[in-house]
């Protein structure tokens, strides 16, 4: 068993150590990552300039691999050279953040899990739904404790091809999690986005920020699960086609 291990929150994350400790259990453990944070990359690739794989050792001796790209780079770079193609399992965390609703389509957490799924490879997102906090403060030993779990059961009952699971755990203690709930992708939408200032020159600078859009979730969405303190697990496909709208779209004139 041969386990690609990424990490968007960059080499050095903590979330890599207990994901890594974790999967040990299970097989070899090849831990690529970008060299620095870069969270909410999306699946951004990296395709004008050269990248470089550097061999470090983590801070407790594990080998790894550092990439000067992107959390998607990684999986490709990871996949291709570091694991000559030999792999078995990707997962990409476990991730400092929630990973919720329509802030899948930033992530680099779940872009790295996509790029996985395009490999037709078995892969997993998982995400502390820790809200701005430093890496100290977040518990990553349950969400360790449930990718092991998953990861082993996903390798005996494979998921259909190009289809990956998107887990985030509540940031608490194990004793106070109430539960796990196979979920939807739900919605997440954020006010205020933008703060307006000046630099010190008086020139205006933009900070893309926000905070979340109060909403009621949907029963049965992520969004939903993690506000009881259950573990939400999603199984998140490729294909973004809106099948709602086929048939309307065939009724327009466009030929
Ligand atoms: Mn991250």
């Amino acid at each position: 068993m041969r386990i690609l291990l990424t990490n968007d929150d960059g080499i050095h994350a903590p979330g890599i150590f207990a994901a890594k400790n974790a999967l040990a259990a299970l097989g070899e453990v090849f831990v690529i990552a970008p060299e620095r944070q870069r969270s909410a990359a999306g699946h951004a690739v990296t395709l004008h300039k050269p990248l470089r794989i550097s061999s470090l050792r983590l801070s407790d001796g594990t080998e790894a691999h550092a990439v000067s790209g992107t959390p998607t780079d990684c999986v490709t770079l990871g996949y291709e050279i570091v694991m000559e193609r030999n792999c078995d399992l990707v997962v990409s965390g476990i991730n400092n953040g929630a990973n919720l609703g329509w802030d899948l389509t930033y992530s680099g957490t779940v872009a790295a899990a996509f790029e996985g799924a395009i490999l037709n490879l078995p892969s997993i997102a998982i995400s502390v739904t820790a809200e701005d906090v430093s890496a100290d403060k977040v518990i990553f030993s349950p969400a360790a404790a449930f990718l092991a779990n998953v990861a082993r059961q996903l390798l005996s009952d494979p998921l259909p091809s190009h289809s990956f699971l998107n887990i985030n755990v509540p940031n608490c203690l194990q004793e106070n999690l109430t539960g796990v709930e196979i979920t939807h992708q739900g919605r997440r939408e954020y006010v205020d986005k933008v703060v307006a200032s000046q630099d010190p020159r008086g020139r205006p600078y933009y900070w893309l920020a926000g905070s979340l859009k109060e909403v009621n979730p949907d029963p049965g969405a992520d969004v939903h699960a993690v506000l009881a303190n259950r573990i939400s697990v999603t199984p998140v496909q490729l294909d973004l086609t809106d099948y709602r709208a086929l048939e309307r779209l065939r009724g327009w004139q466009l030929s």
